[in-house]
């Protein structure tokens, strides 16, 4: 189901597409794996937490455009021109700490289309 979908889950939405799995093992499996690394939590705007498979797993390198009004969460596409403004700002930030960047993660907050004035 996380392979699947183009942008984070919440915890809703993976028990609306699996009836019959109760909210427990759901939640206790979803842990297990974030746990093992397979899949990532990521925490939005709002109080849900939407889950998404690790990129070590789905070898889908991107970030996310969150929405602080109606807490959409979209993947959008790192492209090969901003990842390398990306990882040109790493080295930046991370030099001066003698910090070793390995990878990064980067998440757009602001309103979406369907939220903005
Ligand atoms: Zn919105
Ligand atoms: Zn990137």
């Amino acid at each position: 189901m996380l392979a699947g979908s183009d942008r984070p889950l919440t915890m809703h939405e993976v028990l609306a597409s699996a009836p019959g799995v109760p909210q427990s093992s759901a939640y206790r499996n979803l842990s297990i794996l974030a746990e093992a690394g397979v899949v990532r939590r990521i925490q939005g705007a709002d109080d849900n937490g939407r889950f998404e498979l690790a990129e070590v797993v789905s070898g889908h390198h991107h970030h996310h455009l969150i929405c602080t009004s109606c807490g959409l969460m979209a993947d959008v596409r790192a492209t090969a021109k901003l990842e390398r403004a990306l990882a040109e700002a790493a080295r930046t930030a991370a030099d001066e700490a003698g910090f070793l960047v390995v990878e990064h993660r980067f998440d757009l907050v602001g309103l979406c289309a369907g939220c903005r004035p």
